[in-house]
């Protein structure tokens, strides 16, 4: 098991409508980070601000792109101190990052499912 190369895989498919966050989360939001609870409506995550519509990514997603000659994308978080726990508990199953393509596993991984599974718990 690799460690994270911040691929983006799972939030670029999650990011966009499969998120939700508790309502402890959005009360804090609320108080001390407006600019995340911005996003919020009707206790769901993430809406335009200003029109209101559903965003189809996470607003908070951000990307670089590093040097040639690989000119790979590394994507991190803006607002990764408090971010949703949706996304901190990511990756927590063998079975769905073989599913999201996740580019933490490798082959032998992918042989024993059952050592790859121990292997993320104890990475937690
Ligand atoms: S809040 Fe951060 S970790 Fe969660 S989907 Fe958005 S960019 Fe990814
Ligand atoms: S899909 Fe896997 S390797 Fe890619 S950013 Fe998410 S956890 Fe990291």
């Amino acid at each position: 098991m690799k460690d994270c190369n911040q691929c983006g895989k799972c939030c670029i498919k999650y990011g966009g409508g499969d998120l939700a966050a508790s309502q402890e989360e959005i009360d804090l939001w609320e108080i001390f980070n407006p600019e995340i609870f911005d996003y919020v409506k009707k206790n769901e995550i993430w809406f335009d601000p200003k029109t209101g519509a559903k965003l189809s990514r996470c607003p908070f997603l951000e990307v670089t792109t590093e040097n040639a000659p690989t000119a790979v994308n590394i994507y991190t978080c803006s607002i990764y101190i408090n971010r949703p726990e949706d996304c901190r508990v990511y990756p927590s199953l063998i079975t769905e990052m073989i599913k999201d393509d996740c580019e933490m596993i490798e082959i032998t991984d992918l042989n024993n499912l059952d050592q790859a599974q121990t292997l993320i718990e104890n990475k937690g």
